[in-house]
């Protein structure tokens, strides 16, 4: 794959933001998400016979791609999210690089994209952050996200695996997903679209997943919350995601988050916080939980705490749930003590102020 010339650097790229960085990152909000990208980007190219080629470093820019790529017409891609920080030593590192690569070649393995060498990856991902490392902001809840993403480029209009594809790493500093700090939001419980059925595609990071879910994304705006619970697609009955995060409640000292059947994502986040709880000697339960649960639970005061868990936002406590008309609040509406526990337990691991006891963070 090609790139287009640099008259047409696109004005997202901003050059010379980077000495920006340090003001923006200051201000509440000033950095946002994912408004900002760094100079450099990787590209790597895949072509039928041949497989994967070399990982290349290139100035940021636009991709030039045919109209008639089949990423264009039936969908076929993937995606990752993870994130770099900068340590007072300031050296940065990646939390759980390695199980993001792992993923991306889950995702791939179900749209039938070639996988990628995991080593291969992680080491241009490494390359990558290090070339663009003046732009990880050092501020508190801040970090570098890293898009990886692959698109099929064959130029044909057939609905059958591409021949061709593209993986491609853009990188973009982040301001804190709170400026205020974390505050529990409202959630708007989504009972007429569907987000993914078991067998289908829910559990790839996959655009189309993404798209599915803006209907629903409008209507809770429209009532004032920021984000969907989403059902599952049989029923409607069972909760799955909340938002593009993976969902947990606590019921009196028990947590219980939905099982990973075939229509959630394996959430990295989700799997540490597992580990975190265990280890902390909270039980944790991965299983159905219904919508008639978590309301009986709100009314009757034994649904304690509900927040959502992933890589941007960390834990997003849930305020209250929008549901059939009624809106039932959590708590006293301030963050839980385990959200506010797990919130800082994970980003103190990640900034290197904790002990990283499970060894999820990777020097660059
Ligand atoms: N569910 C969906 C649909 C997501 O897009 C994400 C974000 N990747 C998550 C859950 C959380 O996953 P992670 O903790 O790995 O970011």
């Amino acid at each position: 794959m090609e790139r287009s010339g640099q008259e047409s650097m696109p004005l997202h790229g901003i050059r010379g933001l980077q000495s920006k960085v340090r003001e923006l990152q200051e201000s509440p909000g000033g950095l946002g998400f994912g408004r900002y990208f760094t100079d450099h980007m990787l590209l790597m190219d895949y072509e039928e016979g041949t497989g994967w080629g070399e990982p290349r470093i290139v100035p940021y820019g636009p991709l030039l791609l045919d109209p008639a790529s089949k990423v264009f017409h039936y969908g076929q891609t993937v995606f990752e999210g993870m994130k770099a920080f900068k340590w007072k030593d300031g050296r940065a590192r990646l939390f759980r690089p390695l199980d993001h690569v792992r993923r991306l070649n889950r995702s791939c393995a179900r749209m039938c994209v070639p996988a990628v060498d995991e080593a291969r990856v992680l080491g241009a991902l490494r390359r990558l952050v290090t070339a663009d490392a003046d732009w990880i902001p050092e501020a508190p809840g801040t970090s570098l996200y890293i898009r990886p993403f692959v698109v099929a480029t064959e130029t044909q209009l057939g609905v059958a695996p591409s021949r061709s594809y593209a993986f491609v790493a853009i990188c973009s500093p982040v301001g804190a997903y709170y400026a205020e700090g974390v505050r529990p939001v409202p959630i708007y419980v989504e009972t007429e679209h569907v987000r993914a059925v078991a067998g289908g595609v829910g559990d790839a990071k996959t655009a189309g997943n993404y798209a599915a879910g803006l209907k629903a994304q409008e209507a809770a705006a429209r009532m004032g919350c920021a984000q969907v619970l989403w059902l599952d697609g049989v029923e409607r009955e069972y909760v799955e995601e909340v938002g593009s995060m993976n969902a947990f409640f606590r019921f009196g000292d028990e947590i219980v988050t939905p099982p990973l059947g075939g229509s959630i994502l394996a959430g990295v986040t989700r799997d540490s916080v597992i580990r975190l709880l265990r280890g902390w000697g909270v039980s944790v339960s991965e299983r159905p939980v219904s919508i008639g649960e978590v309301a009986a639970g709100l009314r009757d005061g034994k649904l304690r705490e509900a927040f959502g868990t992933g890589t941007a936002a960390v834990v997003s406590p849930i305020g209250s749930l929008h549901w059939r008309g009624e809106r039932l609040t959590v708590g006293d509406g301030e963050p839980g003590e385990l959200s506010k526990r797990l919130y800082e337990t994970l980003s103190g691991i990640q900034r290197g102020e904790l002990p990283d006891a499970y060894g999820w963070m990777e020097v660059v």
